[in-house]
């Protein structure tokens, strides 16, 4: 796997890919749905991590965590450098199963979010999508920020997962609909 900087796993288990922009609560989210506070690191120097970093989650499947993209500060060239990266991995993963893309609820998906949806959707690969931070919405915002969302995504509101690592909204639903992508292959 010639695209991945970090350690790759020499295993056959299926694999989950986490992608979104940078600062989106990605590690945050990671770290929230698998209960290990070391697993993942929590960064607020957004664009630094450029490589893909891998995570064995209770014996059952690989996490991707792919760089978090498009972050605005970031120089030209390090900006172009996640699309081959991001891609060629998607791409060439045979065992991948999913991929979980976070959005922040609050905001309306970027230029590179919309690219990457339409990625995802040329490949056919099985999308989550998940709002973060919902706890920063008010509650009674919440629902119609997400309806909108899901249009400003393009995607069917049901796709969407709303999410909060502060108050662990949505993390069990996101836990049991990556166990079914996981699973997806046996069902
Ligand atoms: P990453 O760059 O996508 O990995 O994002 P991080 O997980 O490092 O989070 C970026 C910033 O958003 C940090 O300051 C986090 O504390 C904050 N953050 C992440 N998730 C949440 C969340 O669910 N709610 C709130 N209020 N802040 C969050």
């Amino acid at each position: 796997m010639a695209a991945a900087g970090g350690w790759r796993p020499e295993t056959t288990l299926p694999e989950i890919a986490f992608a979104g922009r940078s600062n989106v609560g990605k590690s945050s989210l990671i770290n929230a749905l698998v209960h290990r506070k070391k697993l993942a690191r929590v960064s607020n120097t957004p664009g630094r991590t450029r490589e893909i970093n891998f995570f064995e989650v209770n014996g059952t499947f690989i996490l991707a965590d792919l760089p978090g993209y498009g972050y605005a500060r970031v120089s030209k060239e390090a900006k172009a450098a996640w699309r081959p990266l991001i891609e060629g991995y998607l791409q060439q993963t045979p065992a991948l199963r999913g991929v979980v893309l976070l959005l922040d609820a609050r905001r309306p998906p970027t230029d590179d979010d919309l690219q990457m949806l339409d990625f995802l959707a040329s490949l056919e690969t099985p999308t989550l999508i998940v709002a973060t931070k919902v706890d920063k919405l008010r509650a009674a915002e919440r629902q119609s920020r997400i309806e909108t969302l899901a249009l400003e995504a393009g995607v069917d509101v049901e796709q969407v997962i709303p999410f909060s690592a502060v108050s662990g909204a949505g993390r069990d639903e996101l836990a049991g609909a990556v166990a079914q992508l996981v699973g997806a292959d046996r069902a």
